[in-house]
């Protein structure tokens, strides 16, 4: 099929792209990618009557990293993220989870801002944001919000930028030095979308205790889940094969996701469980030094 007629703009200035969303209004989409917006829509499931190419806005197109936070712009393509430097020594949790997504070809192309407004329930980067309470940055023609990506992502594929707006970066504390950390995902073919995909980042005591757990789940809800496991992973805890087979089951068990014919909603919860012992046996194995 083919979209629907549109005007095409492709302004030059970030400040020139915020003034046509403003004057178009609930009329116009941005497009970063067109990963996710180019099928839309030649299916005809968006029907814009103005499409915004972000493209040249290339000072979208950054990795910073202050004060402990690492900062990416909205258009940075997702095989920059899975392979700078930067993002690899600071946060490799999200290096590593950006390189699983789909192709090479659709990495080079999509970027941080569309796969974040996009906002697919299965998506790697939605995940990691939720897991590591990023902060995400919008703007507007009035000025600026900064969004925590727990409250940035409402339902399946609705987020919480208003018209006239659109975002600009992303904020991830970063990990700390000596954190574990690991992504795994399950999928019917390589580079398909996830059906579950799990994160975990956690840190020990010099004994090698439990010193804290987070951990989060995309494919199972409309929205990327972190969930708080603190009553059954309490610090302290020493983390042993029983430890992480009682974690990862207690996590799976809670978790409510859609009940298809294709996909039953036991056979979700059976693969959650199954990547998050995976998940956290690697990032302990990371946090004892024994692994990169
Ligand atoms: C075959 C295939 C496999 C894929 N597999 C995966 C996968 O495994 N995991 C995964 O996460 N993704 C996957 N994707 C999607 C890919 O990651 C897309 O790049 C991403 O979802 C959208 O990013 P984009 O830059 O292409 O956005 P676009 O398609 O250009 O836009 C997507 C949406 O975001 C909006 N938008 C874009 N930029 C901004 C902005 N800065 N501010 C406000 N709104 C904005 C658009 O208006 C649109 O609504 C796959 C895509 C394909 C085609």
């Amino acid at each position: 099929m083919k979209p629907a007629s549109f005007d095409y703009h492709r302004p030059q200035t970030l400040e020139a792209a915020l003034g046509l969303l403003a004057r178009y209004g609930d009329h116009a989409k941005p497009i970063a990618g067109g990963q996710s917006l180019g099928p839309m829509l030649n299916m005809r499931l968006a029907r814009p009557e103005h499409l915004v190419d972000l493209n040249d806005l290339v000072e979208l197109d950054f990795i910073r990293v202050s004060d402990g936070v690492l900062e990416i712009g909205a258009l940075t393509r997702h095989q920059r993220v899975a392979t700078a430097l930067e993002v690899r020594r600071v946060h490799p949790l999200l290096a590593a989870a950006a390189a699983t997504i789909g192709h090479y070809a659709i990495r080079q192309r999509g970027t941080l801002g569309g796969s974040l407004v996009h906002a697919d329930p299965a998506a790697q980067l939605p995940l990691i944001a939720v897991l590591g309470g990023a902060k995400i940055v919008v703007r507007g023609l009035a000025g600026q919000r900064e969004i925590d990506a727990a409250d940035f992502f409402r339902s399946v594929m609705t987020v919480d930028v208003r018209d006239g707006e659109m975002v600009t970066s992303v904020r991830f504390p970063r990990l700390a030095a000596n954190s574990g950390w690991a992504f795994e995902l399950f999928s019917r073919r390589r580079g398909d979308f996830a059906i579950v995909a799990v994160a975990v980042t956690l840190l020990l005591d010099s004994d090698h205790r439990l010193a804290s757990l987070e951990m989060a789940f995309g494919g199972v809800g409309s929205v990327p889940l972190r969930l708080d496991v603190s009553a059954v992973a309490e610090a302290g805890a020493i983390p042993t094969e029983k430890w992480i087979a009682g974690v990862s089951t207690f996590a799976a068990q809670s978790l409510s996701p859609e009940d298809s014919v294709s996909i039953p909603a036991v056979f979700r919860r059976e693969v959650a469980a199954s990547l998050m012992e995976k998940a956290l046996a690697a990032a302990l194995a990371r946090a004892r030094g024994e692994t990169a």
